[in-house]
């Protein structure tokens, strides 16, 4: 799925805009240069996308992850340290399943 990001040219020079035509980078003399950029805030944006939520590996929620290492949501992370594979069976086994989960409507 596209960004959608696009190069913008003002009286200084070209930048990069989003898809609201808000300017996102600094102005650049040579389109080349703003093009570059925008390829560089692509990345960016679709990594960003693409690690926005994970199911906690303890709970089982989806949470805003922080990246590939961030694999537990705040309230299982902040419970401390990494998860144990006891304390997920006990979690589970403490009825927790199918919390978070509304299929009506
Ligand atoms: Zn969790």
């Amino acid at each position: 799925m596209s960004q959608g990001f696009s190069i913008g040219q003002s009286d200084n020079g070209f930048f990069v805009r989003d898809t609201d035509g808000t300017r996102v980078s600094r102005v650049f003399r040579r389109e080349s240069d703003a093009e570059q950029d925008l390829a560089r805030l692509a990345a960016r944006a679709e990594r960003a996308h693409r690690t926005e939520h994970r199911p906690c590996l303890c709970c089982g929620r989806r949470f805003l992850s922080q990246g590939p290492f961030n694999r537990l949501c705040g309230e299982c992370g902040s419970a401390g340290g990494p998860p144990e594979l006891d304390r997920v069976t006990t979690t589970r086994a403490r009825g927790r399943v199918g919390w978070g989960v509304s299929a009506h409507g």
